[in-house]
């Protein structure tokens, strides 16, 4: 299987209308995918995270020529040599949401040679369907609590309605409207009263605290039965994120902002998180999310991939939760998205609170042409 071409397939689409995380407005969705194909036509898909700028570029450029002529069914050998050239040109940092989309891409295209998925090349898929939890619950532009509250409320609602058990609300209000974590955790109270204690609640933060708002907000949510306080602090501060962990009486969970095997395994073993989030589109792909599951699992750390990526991210993702032991549950994206919900010739929707994972080969997504087209930029 040589590879003939490496192409970045950059998407884009406007909101109707912009929300908000604890660190930033969302005004539109954008992807950069890999298309890799070999000599004798099989095609591989692949999404990088990250702002398409500096992606689409380093991949054209620099990439391509580099993996022309390789073999794609010999992936971590690519993954090493592509993260080797990149750290030689930006000393400082590996773009790993490009690597990650690569890394993808080769996956897909190993589990097509065979006609299987990628979870059988995973060591085997455990679990056909994966429960999901729904995740949305981002802010509209208001300027009153109550109209949040009432938001974030009537969103976990509707989840509910559509057969979710499980959901992840958004708090670290302080950045965009100036409350601070008494607010946060009053507006995860309001969803609790709402949807019942039967529902589980997981909160959060985007890196909204520091230490000392991060463990009375902990200590609310511990009350409030909710499952997992997610990204309180900065990513870098593994310290502190260990200090709390010990300390805290809801598990604290962190990971979209790890990438590659020895930061995922130092954060394992400082004790920093007891539910490890890699996703496949910015850890360093299956490659590496893979391995930071395998140290997790083996420190007693549950592994619940991040996904807020296109159907591909989504296929992906699935494939890795099929193999994973315990408990997993996906991150189900509810936040509209045509380019999620319609990348795929076959949408991958959820059955209640369960969503099956693709059987087709490699990551199980066909492309479809027309959705690539109408949101394709150049
Ligand atoms: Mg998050």
């Amino acid at each position: 299987m040589e590879i003939r071409r490496v192409e970045a397939v950059p998407l884009r689409r406007e909101l109707d209308e912009r929300f908000a995380n604890a660190q930033k407005w969302i005004s539109s969705r954008e992807y950069c995918l890999v298309r890799v194909e070999t000599a004798d036509g099989a095609v591989g898909w692949g999404e990088c995270w990250g702002p398409i700028a500096g992606t689409r570029e380093t991949i054209d450029d620099r990439v391509a020529p580099l993996l022309r002529g390789r073999d794609a069914q010999a992936v971590e050998s690519v993954h090493e040599d592509l993260v080797f050239d990149l750290r030689s040109a930006y000393h400082s940092t590996v773009p790993a949401g490009l690597v990650s989309g690569v890394d993808l891409a080769l996956w897909d295209l190993r589990g097509k040679a065979t006609g299987g998925s990628v979870a059988t090349l995973l060591g085997g898929a455990r679990r056909e369907s994966v429960p999901a939890y729904a995740t949305g619950h981002f802010w509209p532009p208001i300027e009153e609590f109550a109209d949040l509250e009432a938001a974030v409320v009537s969103e976990a609602e509707s989840h509910v309605d559509a057969g979710f058990d499980a959901l992840k609300l958004k708090i670290g209000t302080e950045r965009h409207f100036g409350w601070g974590p008494d607010a946060d955790v009053a507006l995860v109270r309001a969803v609790r009263e709402a949807v019942g204690d039967d529902v589980a609640l997981m909160a959060d933060a985007n890196h909204a605290y520091d230490l000392p708002a991060a463990r009375r907000v902990a200590d609310g949510l511990a009350e409030l039965d909710v499952r997992f306080f997610e990204e309180p602090l900065p990513p870098e501060r593994v310290g502190a994120y260990a200090r709390l962990n010990r300390e805290s009486g809801v598990p604290i969970a962190g990971g979209e902002c790890w990438a590659f095997a020895p930061e995922f395994r130092r954060v394992v073993n400082a004790g920093a998180i007891d539910v490890l989030q890699p996703d496949v589109t910015s850890a360093g792909g299956l490659t590496s999310a893979r391995r930071a599951a395998e140290f997790a699992d083996a420190a007693g750390v549950a592994t619940y991939p991040h996904v807020f990526g296109s159907a591909v991210a989504l296929a992906a993702s699935l494939q890795l939760l099929a193999t994973l032991p315990g408990s997993p549950r996906l991150e189900f994206d509810r936040t509209p998205n045509p380019i999620r919900e319609e990348l795929a010739v076959d949408p991958i929707r959820n059955e209640g609170t369960t969503v099956p994972v693709p059987d087709g080969p490699g990551l199980g997504v066909e492309i479809d042409p027309e959705t690539l087209e109408r949101f394709r930029v150049e």
